[in-house]
């Protein structure tokens, strides 16, 4: 494992820059209604998204088709900030995981600030960047680690597109030619439907030729199962859905997700179906955690073939990644193969997410980032994590 720490680039000054545009907050109708505000022609908006997105440029001095006075123009209104990087580590397997600065858009990195995390995965055929939503969660499933951290608040459409910046600055990904990241996954922390409006915005600058130009089946947005943001994803953004399904009856599912009291299995497969009848060759995916004799038995697995029937569905089956703290363990492999065949013989199709990045704490409900926890509602379970540490290092 390998581990650096970035030193910052004092780039923007606070005082000054409070005022100004972080041009990443805007996709393309975002940035041309920017350049007419300015009194400038909207292919500028264009030609500053190529520099921006196609070259990883944040700099308007080096934009040099522009002109020295819009450069200047744009020095006063505005700037590009990205996250800063705190730390940078890869996995013995290539998995490759950053500590993101939030609240340090602004030129000034808050020591001990928010925090959050993206991760790379490598394979041989494609590059996946997993991308958080928010710091910390509010939806408690009690299989994830990012949920023992508390909420503190929603990224912004900066925060969210600038991961995908600051890893591809860092894996000298080049957009259209040599790609390094071939897909996106908003797997990473936080309910993404719960942040929609950035979310969505952030996506359309994966998606978009002028920004990462990534074709809709390789942006995939994963939730927990927030059914009417579901309805409204289908109507303003052409993306994959993944949903984190994890038991196929209300009862277990209510102790995993607790938004299932909510919006329950039923409902929640309605809206997946009206998801994919807008779009005719999409498939659902369907996350299912496996946690060693919570949600991993046959008659599970009959339960849940029932269910993926109706759909265009895939399974993606993910052995159970631990945490301090945590009362689950993962399903043995026998138990996780069978589970896998008794979906497969019935027409289902079902993978195993292979576990990546695990001596980073990088897999799947690892992420923790650093959240400044203005809900308070997790210090029990801190506390007991704490406790248990402690009785360990004892
Ligand atoms: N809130 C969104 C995005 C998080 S995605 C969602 O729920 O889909 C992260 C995926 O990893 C989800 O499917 C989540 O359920 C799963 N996950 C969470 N904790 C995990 C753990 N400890 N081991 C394996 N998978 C986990």
């Amino acid at each position: 494992m390998d581990i650096h720490v970035h030193t910052f680039q004092m780039k923007h000054d606070m005082t000054s820059v409070a005022d100004k545009t972080n041009l990443l907050d805007l996709d393309r109708e975002g940035l041309r209604a920017f350049f007419a505000d300015i009194g400038e022609k909207p292919y500028r908006a264009d030609q500053v998204m190529k520099w921006m997105y196609h070259r990883l440029e944040d700099d308007f001095e080096a934009m040099t088709d522009l002109g020295k006075s819009l450069r200047a123009k744009l020095a006063e209104t505005a700037f590009v900030g990205p996250p800063k990087t705190l730390l940078d580590k890869t996995s013995s397997d290539g998995t490759r995981k950053w500590l993101l600065a939030m609240d340090s858009s602004l030129g000034k990195p808050q020591a001990g600030g928010n925090a959050v995390e993206t991760v790379y995965i490598p394979e041989p055929s494609r590059g996946t960047l997993c991308v958080s939503s928010q710091v910390g969660c509010a939806l408690n499933c009690t299989f994830c680690s990012t949920a023992t951290q508390g909420f503190n608040r929603n990224l912004s459409c900066a925060e969210i597109i600038g991961q995908v910046w600051v890893a591809a600055k860092h894996l000298g990904n080049v957009t259209h030619q040599q790609r390094r990241i071939t897909n996106v996954v908003m797997m990473g922390m936080g309910e993404p439907l719960a942040n929609f409006d950035n979310v969505v915005r952030a996506m359309h600058l994966m998606r978009d030729d002028l920004g990462f130009g990534l074709a809709s089946k390789r942006v995939t947005l994963s939730t927990a199962g927030m059914v009417p943001m579901i309805d409204k994803l289908g109507e303003v953004a052409d993306v994959s859905l993944a949903v984190s399904l994890h038991a196929p009856n209300d009862e277990l599912r209510t102790q995993l997700v607790p938004l299932n009291r909510k919006y329950a299995i039923h409902e929640l497969l309605d809206a997946c179906a009206r998801y994919a009848a807008r779009r005719p060759r999409t498939t659902i995916t369907f996350e299912y955690t496996l946690m060693q004799g919570i949600n991993d038995s046959p008659l599970l697995a009959k339960q849940l073939v029932k269910l993926m029937r109706r759909l265009p569905a895939k399974v993606n089956l993910i052995p159970f990644n631990p945490f301090p703290g945590t009362q689950y363990q993962r399903s043995d492999e026998d138990t996780i193969r069978a589970f896998q065949k008794i979906l497969l013989d019935a027409g289902v199709q079902a993978m195993v997410r292979r576990t990546r990045g695990d001596d980073i704490d990088a897999a799947c409900g690892q992420l923790k980032g650093q959240v400044l926890d203005r809900t308070r509602r997790n210090a029990q379970f801190r506390r007991r994590v704490e406790m248990q540490e402690r009785a360990h290092a004892a």
